[in-house]
Parts: C-alpha cells; structure tokens; sequence
C-alpha cells in the first residue's frame, strides 16, 4: 500500500463536471488499495473573483481579512468533492487547512508553512477515509486563518508529502507537464520528461506559473519527487528531481514574468559606499531588489537603476526620493511596462555562448534589451512589455528549432 497525495488546480475544479473527473481519478487510486491524501485549490477563477469582491468593498481592507476571505474559495472546492467522491460510493472526509493541521507563520496574505502536523489526516486515513484538504491555507500563532500567496495550493500538497513521507506526490493542471515555454503562448513547445528540482525552481521563479517556486524549493528540500501532469488526459507527466538522475539539457526552459518595474535613480553622488546605502534603505523596508545595472561615473555622479515586483514599485521610489533628498541626486523614475525573460538550463554552466545565442534572437527580432542578469543556470534580460510575448517566441525558436 502507497500513501499518495494528488494535487488539483483551480482549472481541474472549475465546475461540476471537472469535479466529478477529479472524484474518479482520485477513487480510481483509492481503489488500487492506495491511501489518498486530495489537495484542492478555489474553482476556476473564484480567488480572483474574491479579491474583486473584497475590492469593491474595502481596497483598503486588512490582510487578516483578506485572508479569511480568500480561504472561503477553497472550502467550496474541499466540500463539493467529498460530495462527488461520496456519490461514486467512497469513504470520504474533507478538511479545512487548520483541522488538517497546517501551521503557518503570522505573515497574511503570504504565510510560509512552519508544520504540518498529521495525526488527523493520519487519523483519517486509518479510518480508510479519502482525505480531501484545502490547499492555500493555515492557521497562525494567533489561531487566525492565513493563506500562503497566490499558486500557494501546490506548497499545501508537497508540505503533506513531506510531512506524510508519502511515495508519490502528483501535482494535477491543465497542461500536460512542465513545457520549454509556456505552450499557451509558444506553439511548439516541447513537454520535458524530467527537470531538476534547480532548474524548475529557476523556472517557476522566474515566472513559469505552472508550478508555485515555494513548492519546488519544498520538494528539494525533503528529497520529494513530483509528478506534473494532466488531469484531463490520462497521460505521464514530467517529473521533478535530483539533477543526478539525469542528463544535463543546454536549455530547459525560457520563461516570462511581467511583474516587474524598473526603478532609475538618476545622478546620485559617486562615492563608496552608494550601493550599500541606498539598498539597504530598501532592505529595511523588505523590498527585495532583482537585476541591478550601476551605469560609470561620470563628473562625480551615477545612475542606478534596478527592478522590483510591481507591487513595491511606488514604495521603491518613495524610497529612493528620500535618498536624494537627503544625500543628493537628480531624480528618480518608474517604468512599469516592462518584463523580465529568461533562459534556464544546468548545461550552461559547461557550455559557452549560450547567452550570446539568445541576445541573438533578440537582435533577429529587433528587441532592444534593457538590463541583463546572469547566474550558473539562467540568463535574464529587462525588455519592453509589449514586446515580451515576441521574445519569448524568437529565443526559444533559437534554441529549440534550429538543429
Ligand atoms: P493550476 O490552476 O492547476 O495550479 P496554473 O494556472 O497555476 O494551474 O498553472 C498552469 C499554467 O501554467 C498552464 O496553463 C500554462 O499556461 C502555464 N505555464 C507557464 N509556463 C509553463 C511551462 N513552462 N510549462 C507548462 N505550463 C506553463
Ligand atoms: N486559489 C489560490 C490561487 O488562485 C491558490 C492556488 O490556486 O494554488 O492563487
Ligand atoms: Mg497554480
């Protein structure tokens, strides 16, 4: 007997007959004499539709009670497939993320799992229950309900994998696994077999939705291997796993991510010490910095300019005004219509020119690029919002159709 956990997205749940669909993939592992752990996230578009709703009331409102609303889209998922696997005639129980026994920070609206203790679910599973547990959420010191970030559902059922020890963790969706590029936007994407778990963290980080980074770096962490794949055709997904059990890809995947402003902070003072200033202004307030580009001085001044999610931009640059109000500087500017691609792939750290291949298509393709970051297995350039989805198309046309 295998202990299984099963993972279904927002896509997977939309309506009732998904949810009946997602009942007999789950009841069809139960039947083979497995124990079944069922993770579920909000149907369809439900926590969008939340957040609009809270929007309309309060723009304003507080964390805490943004995330007693937004845990509501996953109470409905929860009960309406215990309902449909009760229906097929199966032992069934449905938990909330605190009776399921996830313990989070306090930090609402972005809580990080802390533990997840499993006597219920244990409980449940000797009792030859199917357990169906709200993805997305937990319970924090003050015994209120927090929620772990958007995609979070996919934390929720890898932090029972590791917790339960369980052979197989699947994460269900509506592709067919982890792709080169996103295959709605790239036609000929190509499916992989396998990523590492480095490489897929890069990915998902860098905006590959298909799976939540906090999921990946989990999985990493406690050696969990995971299943992507399909919950409408009964297909083999990719797996995720140990970079050792397999051989090294020059490219894995180009990914795009559009939340990201660009902040330039225009004739601040040339002087030791400028970055360490002006960055931990920013650090002190939490807001992480990405690509960074410190133009040469010149006639006693630089320009600095670096990029942060979209929601701290105005944060960002308040900061910095107060920079140059108080040490000196000319000024200070946003641009949010910008987006960040990347390529990933451990094989560049052996092989050279891979970079230089991919600014080459963005050449071919008249896109102008306007930072550049680089590590052991990526390679990230700042370019034009409207022209990302073109890129994307150009570099992984580079890489994946020529040869
Ligand atoms: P779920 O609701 O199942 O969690 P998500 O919408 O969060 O699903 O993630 C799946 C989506 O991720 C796909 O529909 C696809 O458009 C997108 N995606 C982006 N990059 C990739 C990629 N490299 N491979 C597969 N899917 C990707
Ligand atoms: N329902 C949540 C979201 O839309 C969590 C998830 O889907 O993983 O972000
Ligand atoms: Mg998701």
């Amino acid at each position: 007997m295998s202990l299984i956990v099963q993972k279904f997205g927002g896509s997977s749940v939309a309506d009732a007959e998904r949810v009946f669909n997602v009942a007999k993939i789950v009841t069809d592992t139960y039947k083979k004499g497995n124990q079944v752990v069922v993770v579920v996230s909000a149907q369809g578009d439900t926590t969008d539709d939340l957040i609009e709703k809270a929007n309309e009331i309060n723009p304003n409102a507080s964390k805490r009670e943004k995330d007693m609303l937004l845990a509501a889209g996953e109470q409905i998922s929860i009960s309406l497939l215990a309902m449909a696997i009760e229906k097929l005639g199966y032992p069934v129980v449905s938990l909330l993320g605190w009776q399921a026994g996830f313990q989070t920070s306090s930090a609402y609206t972005s809580a990080r799992i802390k533990k997840v203790r499993t006597d219920r679910i244990s409980k449940e599973l000797d009792k030859k229950n199917i357990v169906v547990v709200a993805g997305f959420q937990g319970l924090n010191k003050y015994e209120d309900v927090t929620t772990l970030g958007r995609g979070g559902s996919d934390t929720s059922a890898v932090a029972i994998a590791a917790a339960m020890n369980a052979d197989l963790c699947q994460i269900f969706t509506d592709v067919k696994g982890v792709y080169t590029a996103d295959p709605r936007k790239v036609e000929n994407a190509k499916m992989l077999k396998s990523i590492s778990y480095d490489e897929m963290l890069e990915l998902a980080t860098l905006g590959a939705q298909v799976l939540n980074n906090r999921s990946v770096e989990m999985a990493k962490k406690y050696n969990i291997e995971l299943e992507v794949l399909s919950s409408f055709t009964n297909t083999p997904g990719t797996i995720v796993k140990e970079a050792a059990k397999m051989e090294k890809m020059l490219i894995s995947g180009v990914a795009k991510d559009t939340d990201v402003a660009r902040i330039s902070v225009l004739g601040v003072p040339d002087e030791p010490g400028l970055a360490f200033k002006m960055f931990s202004r920013l650090s002190a307030k939490k807001i992480n910095i990405d690509i960074i580009l410190q133009s040469i001085g010149r006639d006693g001044t630089k320009d600095i300019s670096f990029t942060v999610a979209k929601d701290n931009a105005k944060e960002a640059a308040e900061v910095m005004e107060d920079y140059i109000n108080t040490v000196g500087g000319k000024s200070v500017s946003i641009d949010e219509k910008v987006a960040k691609i990347s390529i990933v792939g451990a094989g560049m750290e052996s092989h050279a020119g891979v970079a230089t291949k991919m600014f080459e298509a963005l050449y071919d393709a008249h896109i102008n690029i306007r930072m550049i970051s680089t590590s052991e297995i990526k390679v990230s350039v700042l370019i034009d919002e409207d022209k990302a989805d073109a890129a994307v198309k150009a570099i992984h046309s580079k890489f994946f159709d020529e040869d």
